[in-house]
């Protein structure tokens, strides 16, 4: 029997790139709740038209998550039912969500999160790479923090996962290369789930020689092994 929705804040991922990534539940969910709070109204409106769900959107974005926090909580104390979603992939995970959730939290207000689709977790499923473990690091900062993390990032081992703009891909790779001691594997997963998916699989040292011929276009997730062999 399919689930009543409550007064409640679910999280519902939506597609990295191919609109068919949806779960039943996450359509269900999503025509059922009273309100979806969303990053742009544009880009999930899309979406609803695509799976013909007509339930209200109120925007919810990095710039307004702390007036909406609130405004969205007294929403769910009335009785109403709040679906979260970002742009891609999950909420929170590397988008906007989290001043929401820790207030439902702190509220005793219940958070239900369906599971689907995630950038990092579909690249590193399909990378090769050793993936018993690894550390996700989200957005390579760029400009504040950024020597910080690239040298962090040296002294870790393992499996690393990042993620990184389209336009700074390339200097991320020269950083790295600068910076490095001894040379290890690269894989940049792009455009994932789209019409031009591409795993490039490298060392950081070729891929240098390689740059001007790689396509960096499109949206990427890194993975560096640095597993000790
Ligand atoms: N919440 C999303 C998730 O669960 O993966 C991530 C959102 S974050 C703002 C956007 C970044 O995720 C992009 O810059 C890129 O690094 C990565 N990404 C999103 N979609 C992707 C795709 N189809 N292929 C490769 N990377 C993608």
């Amino acid at each position: 029997m399919a689930e009543e929705v409550k007064p409640a804040l679910y999280i519902v991922p939506t597609p990295i790139g191919n609109m068919d990534d949806m779960t039943f539940r996450a359509i269900r969910i999503l025509k059922s709740v009273n309100v979806i709070a969303c990053e742009d109204t544009r880009v999930t409106g899309k979406l609803l038209f695509y799976y013909k769900i007509n339930t209200p959107m109120i925007s919810y974005h990095e710039h307004n998550e702390a007036q909406k926090t609130d405004f969205l909580v007294n929403e769910i104390f009335s009785g109403k039912s709040v679906a979260l979603v970002s742009d891609a992939g999950t909420p929170l995970i590397s988008d906007p969500g989290f001043p929401l959730v820790r207030k439902c939290r702190e509220e005793g207000i219940d958070v239900i999160a369906l599971p689907g689709a995630s950038a990092f977790v579909t690249a590193i499923s399909a990378s090769g790479f050793p993936s018993h473990q690894f550390k996700f690091l989200g957005f390579v900062p760029n400009t504040k923090g950024r020597k910080k993390f690239m040298e962090a990032l040296l002294q870790e081992t393992g499996t690393l996962v990042m993620y990184e703009s389209p336009n700074r891909v390339k200097r991320f790779l020269k950083d790295l290369n600068k910076m490095k001691e001894e040379d290890f594997k690269i894989c940049l997963a792009r455009e994932l789930t789209k019409k031009f998916e591409e795993y490039i699989f490298d060392t950081i040292e070729n891929i240098q020689t390689r740059l001007n011929d790689l396509t960096l276009k499109g949206e990427f997730v890194i993975i560096v092994d640095m597993n000790k062999k």
